[in-house]
């Protein structure tokens, strides 16, 4: 029998929301297009995440940009907006939808460039790639640091989350293996 997609991302995912790494019941879960299927966005699970409801029907069609944008205004760890309200920080969809651009001095693009820049580095590593996790951490902080970038604990959680959900790596326990091809 085939699995589900929405089990399947539950388990790569470790059975929390990709975005605020709360444990997800089968309930609350559901299937988010990170490019959103209106804007061409595919059903395979490169362009799938599983995460809270809420936070899916928060994000609706906006594009990767605008998803992204939202999570980078949010201070300290992104947490979904059920469990924000319930945090006496209510989230007003009006207030995470502002019709200007967000902060264009931040460019949305450069957590991208280190995802592409972490990605290009384990590529050249070929067989001396970290083998743990604690060091592949290391590694992708001194990448960053090496681009003259930053990176917060909660960003480096999302990249190595992005890595895991578009398959480039596998965890089992704290051991991790790469498909970079
Ligand atoms: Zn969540």
């Amino acid at each position: 029998m085939a699995t589900k997609p929405i089990d399947r991302l539950m388990f790569t995912q470790g059975g929390v929301c990709f975005f605020c790494n709360s444990p997800l019941s089968k309930a609350n879960a559901s299937v988010e297009h990170l490019v959103p299927v209106s804007r061409a966005g595919s059903n395979s699970d490169e362009n799938c995440v599983a995460c809270c409801k809420a936070v899916n029907a928060l994000f609706g069609s906006m594009s990767l940009k605008e998803k992204i944008g939202v999570i980078l205004k949010q201070k300290g760890h992104f947490v979904c907006p059920s469990k924000a309200s319930a945090n006496s920080q209510p989230v007003d969809t009006s207030e995470v939808l502002p019709k200007m651009p967000v902060t264009p001095k931040v460019p949305t693009s450069q957590k991208v460039d280190h995802y592409t820049a972490v990605l290009a580095d384990l590529k050249k590593r070929g067989a001396s790639r970290p083998r743990k996790m604690e060091t592949l951490r290391n590694t992708i902080r001194s990448v960053v640091k090496q681009a003259k970038g930053s990176l917060s604990e909660a960003q480096l959680d999302t990249l190595v989350k992005h890595l895991q959900a578009n398959g480039k790596i596998q965890l089992d326990g704290i051991k991790v293996s790469y498909s970079l091809t």
